[in-house]
């Protein structure tokens, strides 16, 4: 294994006061599987205050000194440096009454949540591996430490994390750690909202979400109940073959790794089950995408999501069913709602979809390869998209003699109007012409 000379120099640092320390947890287990680890954690004998004093020359940042972790800068790389600890008996299944530090490793990596996450390696003690972290990692498996029904009681927050981990490394779920998984899922009320959303944020991008969504779909319904009312709903249409919520995660196999696209096609149909009609055609779901949209306002808030990502899925989903033609006018219509960036989105969510429906109905329409282009171009002409950049302003209708009030406004919207559908270019004599005709009543 290979660690950065960061994280040995800080183990070096800490031995050379007396004390044990180890690299820990998810950057072992990322290293042991060949994959770039996101950070790199220290596990340590040394109390709070006596790593501080071993990096007093270093920039330190307090994260959480009374559960034991501080994070040490050392040469520019954030290092969070954590006690030996033994989280005790737990309040709530979410926190540890009192952490208790704890003297040995043995005990730090009894209380680690799953085998995988739980080995320890050092430079030259190598790997510390005390509940068959290697041997789950060869067979691709998340297995508790320890029973999985009183670990997920201690902390519901790990029902979810096992989903989380299988989902981004591609893993199943040991059957023992499976089954406890399926009957302790009401623990997750007890957790807060910004935790469940973290992890299930994680699990939703991960390679294997599908699989882990389709597997544990009870699960996801005891946070998203929405998305649970769709599985097994038929649709009864030549359009599709899947129920909703089958088509749902086939539209997700195919979705780019990019939160609010997946969130947005995870939610794009949770309108469907509270829109269902039937005649002698067969199914339909008119309204789901204003349904829809309230629906993932509403989940949204719930789980907390920052203003701006709840603003673009909320968007995406509202125009998943509309695809825009591939012509300028029309683009630029759209331009005026949604950035760029959420265009290209929706885009892809509006591919997805299409490539989740019944044979025959699967191919995504020409027209959505072209809006990225033509998105692009209608930038490089720097077309003018909004009042801001329309050649008249206010003033300038004031100084035709139009009155002050509503009329101006009014009036600069039709022009911009008309610039948009190109019925005048974007030309301040043009539009100054227009505007005399229409405070004369003349225009059409
Ligand atoms: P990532 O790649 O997402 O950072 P990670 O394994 O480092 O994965 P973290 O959430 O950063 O996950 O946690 C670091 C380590 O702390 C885990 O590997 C695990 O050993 C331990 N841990 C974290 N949360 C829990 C928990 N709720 N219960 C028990 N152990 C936990
Ligand atoms: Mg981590």
């Amino acid at each position: 294994m290979q660690i950065p000379k960061e994280a040995e120099r800080a183990i070096s640092l800490l031995e050379q006061k007396g004390h044990e320390a180890f690299v820990v947890g998810g950057c072992v287990r990322d290293s042991l599987l060949g994959r770039a680890p996101n950070d790199w954690d220290v596990t340590t004998s040394a109390l709070p205050d006596e790593v501080a004093e071993c990096f007093s020359d270093f920039r330190l940042v307090e994260t959480g000194r009374r559960h034991g972790t501080l994070t040490v800068l050392v040469d520019g790389m954030p290092l969070e440096i954590t006690t030996y600890r033994n989280d005790g008996v737990y309040l709530d299944h979410r926190h540890p009454v009192e952490v208790t530090f704890s003297k040995t490793l043995d005990e730090d990596l009894a209380r680690r949540d799953f085998t995988v996450n739980a080995m320890a390696y050092h430079p030259r003690r190598g790997i510390v591996d005390l509940f068959g972290g290697r041997e789950d990692l060869a067979a691709r498996r998340i297995r508790c430490v320890g029973d999985p029904v009183t670990r997920f009681r201690e902390d519901g927050l790990r029902i979810l994390r096992a989903l989380r981990f299988a989902a981004v490394l591609g893993f199943s779920l040991e059957s023992e750690t499976a089954k406890a998984v399926h009957a302790e899922r009401s623990l997750l009320s007890f957790i807060a909202p910004e935790r469940i959303r973290e992890e299930f944020c994680k699990l939703i991008c991960g390679v294997n979400a599908p699989a882990i969504l389709r597997e544990f779909s009870d699960v996801i319904g005891e946070f998203l109940p929405e998305l649970a009312a769709c599985v097994g709903f038929a649709q009864n249409s030549k359009y599709h073959c899947y129920d909703v919520f089958e088509h749902t995660l086939v539209a997700l196999s195919h979705a780019r790794r990019d939160l609010p696209v997946r969130l947005a096609v995870l939610l794009h149909d949770v309108g469907k089950p509270l829109c269902y009609t039937e005649d002698e055609e067969g199914g339909h779901f008119k309204g789901h995408g204003p349904v829809g949209t309230e629906l993932t306002e509403r989940i949204l808030r719930r789980l907390r999501f920052d203003r701006k990502t709840a603003e673009t899925v909320t968007k995406l989903v509202e125009r998943h069913d509309h695809i825009t033609p591939a012509e300028e006018k029309e683009v630029k219509r759209l331009m005026q709602k949604l950035s760029d960036e959420e265009i290209l989105a929706l885009v892809e969510v509006q591919r997805c979809d299409r490539l989740a429906h019944a044979k025959g109905y699967d191919e995504p329409p020409t027209s959505l390869a072209e809006l990225p282009l033509l998105v692009k171009r209608i930038r490089e002409k720097d077309a003018c998209l909004s009042l801001k950049t329309l050649a008249v302003s206010g003033d300038d209708l004031l100084s035709l003699g139009y009155p002050e009030g509503r009329e101006i406004g009014r009036t600069l919207s039709a022009l911009l109007d008309a610039v948009l559908d190109e019925r005048l270019p974007n030309d301040r004599d043009a539009l100054l012409a227009e505007a005399r005709l229409i405070i004369r009543g003349d225009a059409d």
